[in-house]
């Protein structure tokens, strides 16, 4: 795997670049990423960036196979397949193929193939306890950590002592946090070959729904019906996951970032017969090329800027349609470097809103079209900021109305949100106040 890696990267320096993203728990092995797009040197592109990662599970060795052949896909057939060249010329593309590469030298040496977890020592003798060792890694993301898995080190679940304990699970958050996926998905198998073939996406939580729900589920219906099973009688299947499978990954990204993540349940089993394995990739990849294809046919994106200095803004984006209070998923930003957001929403009108401290707040609708992209900018406008000592001329000067429209005749002793004359809202931060 790291070799093939570096043979990519050798033969096509021109479009894709092997990354470090951490090292593992035991052995501090490399974990290992391959960045697939145009430009690959150049580190913050304003473009959509997406994550493949296989084998959280140590011996669910398809995940790997699967991103290795995206990889080799994209970058063979760049000079030949013009689809495949956009692709790589306006996406940002990321492939982790091996997340946990303790485990997987586990199941490599023969010692148990049916490993899952990675090599945390959870009973610090120094030795590798196979009967009592490692953290089941898709169950250590911050995200209801307390109701996934198992607190029992011995279990084959085992969530690990606390969220993010696991530094294999760090590095994916390290690397979201900085390239904030709009879409991800995770590639593992089931041993039990009745769960194989499946494709799950948040959420269902007690009986709501995620608020972006009808629209991941209508990208990852399409992406499962893409996909023929082993049996050729038909596909692979799409079913929200649940939002109390608490510590997995898609559920993490999700709420964190809104990334739509999806748990990839390739064939039926681990291990397939050697010259299956070719096919299994070439049938989930129609799928994936649906999904790329799709987030180039159209999507919601707005930049956000500084009115006055023209420079981006980190600022929270609502689309009201597919809104949900922070309690549920955390606030949507843009990205601080290039003030930009996206989201695959389904093609419509939407009402936005966009918000940022010491900013005016701005409200309009948007149009989704079905088959271009269209960019929105915004300019915030920054709020008048009286910040420093309070006296009463300040008040006198700008005659302030409190919310409720009276007339501010003392002057207020707290900071907070008064209107000008002209309606404006003024933000008042009061340092160190002065009778
Ligand atoms: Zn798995």
């Amino acid at each position: 795997m790291v070799d093939e890696l570096h043979y990519l990267q050798i033969n096509y320096p021109e479009i894709c670049k092997v990354y470090t993203i951490g090292y593992s728990q035991r052995f501090n092995l490399p974990i290992l990423a391959l960045r697939i797009t145009s430009y690959p040197y150049i580190e913050e592109q304003d473009k959509p960036t997406i994550l493949f990662d296989g084998i959280h599970h140590a011996s669910e060795i398809l995940g790997c196979e699967m991103c290795l052949y995206i990889a080799n896909k994209l970058t063979s057939q760049y000079y030949s397949d013009s689809l495949i060249k956009s692709f790589v010329d306006y996406l940002d593309i990321w492939l982790v193929p091996m997340v946990n590469p303790d485990g997987h030298y586990i199941t490599e040496l023969g010692l148990d193939s049916l490993w899952r977890k990675n090599l945390r020592d959870n009973n610090y003798n120094g030795r590798i306890d196979l009967d009592y060792d490692g953290v089941d890694l898709n169950r250590n993301y911050d995200f209801l950590f307390q109701l996934g898995g198992s607190n029992e080190p011995n279990n084959r679940y085992y969530r690990g002592p606390y969220p993010f304990s696991e530094p294999e699970v760090c590095a994916i958050r390290d690397l979201a946090e900085r390239k904030r996926f709009i879409l991800n998905v995770s590639f593992h198998s089931d041993k039990d070959p009745r769960m194989g073939e499946r494709v799950y996406y948040p959420w269902r939580w007690g009986n709501s729904f995620s608020p972006d729900y009808l629209h991941i589920k209508a990208l990852t219906d399409t992406f499962a019906l893409n996909i023929i099973n082993d049996a050729n009688n038909g596909t692979y299947l799409s079913i929200h996951g649940k939002a109390e499978e608490g510590g997995l990954e898609r559920n993490y990204l999700y709420y964190a970032y809104g990334t739509f993540a999806f748990t990839c349940e390739m064939w039926r089993g681990y291990y397939p017969p050697e010259e299956k394995v070719d096919t299994i990739c070439e049938r989930v990849f129609l799928g994936v090329k649906y999904l790329l294809k799709r987030i180039l046919q159209s999507h919601l994106t707005i930049r956000v800027l500084d009115k006055k200095t023209g420079l981006p803004l980190k600022a929270e984006v609502r689309v009201l349609e597919a809104y949900a209070p922070p309690e549920t998923i955390l606030p949507r930003y843009t990205d601080p470097i290039f003030g930009r957001i996206r989201r695959i929403l389904k093609p419509g009108i939407y009402n936005i809103e966009v918000l940022k401290e010491g900013y005016s707040i701005v409200k309009f609708a948007i149009e989704i079209p079905t088959n271009y992209i269209k960019d929105t900018t915004i300019f915030l406008e920054p709020e008048d900021i009286i910040e420093g000592r309070f006296r009463k001329e300040i008040i006198k000067e700008k005659e302030l109305f409190d919310l409720s429209g009276r007339k501010s005749e003392s002057y207020p002793l707290k900071t907070g949100i008064f209107f000008s004359k002209k309606k404006k809202y003024v933000n008042i931060k009061i340092i160190n106040p002065t009778p």
